[in-house]
């Protein structure tokens, strides 16, 4: 797609981020956005070299701090179409505060997360999402420690928009990431991004076999009483719109906001918004 940068990925072969960020372009490309108008922003963990492979504006971040980078740029200017992404490790440890705050403020913006249970770039450390017995060089009994459930978490903190993928699955995968950059507010999307090198337990296999396409004649995604149950049940995992408000409003839109948020404000120096403009 125009997406597509021209600088080759140095991803491992077979890593599920190839999955991931294809699917990304691909959601993009359909819903009418171009490189002209679209910002990625990225954090820190093999997953935020995504800005440098894809051919749009991008800023590679700092650690756990994706997504008031992503914030910003929308505030400073609304018209982009504006994609946080990055990994478990960088999304829900460092960066978990930012990611509470991110689901309940629901900024117009969408936030894909490849989640691969491990930290990959420093080599397999065990993650947030890491199970609690997973053995690494730096937990050889396991973390020992119930894993986070990211979409619990989004729940629990007004998130408007949860959905869950797995990369292998592209066409799921890009119709999905497609909802949540179409949705008016944040649009969260758990990704199932296998790590081939450091992770051999939740590898594509395990989640080909775990992972149930959410069947949405018997799912309601606007109920959260349903959306919190299937997010609970256990073992089992979805792969789908697990849940939407279809009354969602926009950060930017709500009243006492609209209008603000690329004006000068207040106080600030002369030609500050501006600069801020400019450079990004
Ligand atoms: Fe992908 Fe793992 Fe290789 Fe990183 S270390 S590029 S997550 S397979």
């Amino acid at each position: 797609t125009d997406f597509k940068s021209d600088k080759q990925p140095t991803w491992c072969p077979g890593c599920g981020d190839f999955g991931t960020m294809n699917g990304m372009m691909k959601a993009l490309a359909e819903t009418g956005n171009d490189p002209d108008n679209t910002f990625i922003v990225a954090g820190i963990g093999c997953s935020g070299k995504i800005g440098t492979y894809m051919h749009s504006y991008a800023l590679h971040g700092v650690h756990g701090r994706a997504l008031p980078v992503g914030i910003g740029v929308k505030m400073a200017n609304p018209d982009l179409e504006v994609m946080v992404s990055g990994g478990d490790g960088d999304g829900y440890s460092i960066g978990a505060g930012h990611f509470i705050h991110a689901c309940r403020r629901n900024v117009d913006m969408s936030y894909v997360v490849m989640d691969n249970r491990i930290y990959g770039l420093t080599k397999g450390q065990a993650s947030p999402t890491s199970r609690e017995d997973f053995e690494t060089a730096t937990t050889p009994d396991g973390p020992n420690q119930p894993p986070v459930n990211p979409k619990a978490l989004a729940l629990a903190s007004g998130a408007t928009f949860i959905a869950q993928t797995f990369s292998s699955n592209s066409q799921r995968h890009a119709e999905i990431v497609q909802e949540a950059i179409e949705h008016d507010g944040f649009g969260f999307v758990n990704v199932y991004s296998p790590c081939v090198t450091f992770n051999d337990v939740d590898t594509y296999d395990y989640f080909r076999d775990t992972i149930e396409d959410l069947d949405e004649t018997d799912h309601d995604r606007h109920d959260r009483e349903q959306a919190k149950d299937k997010i609970l049940e256990g073992d089992k995992e979805y792969m789908g719109v697990l849940y939407q408000d279809e009354n969602s409003v926009p950060f930017e839109e709500r009243e006492g906001v609209e209008g603000s948020m690329a004006e000068i404000p207040d106080g600030a120096p002369e030609g500050a918004m501006d600069l801020v403009r400019e450079f990004y």
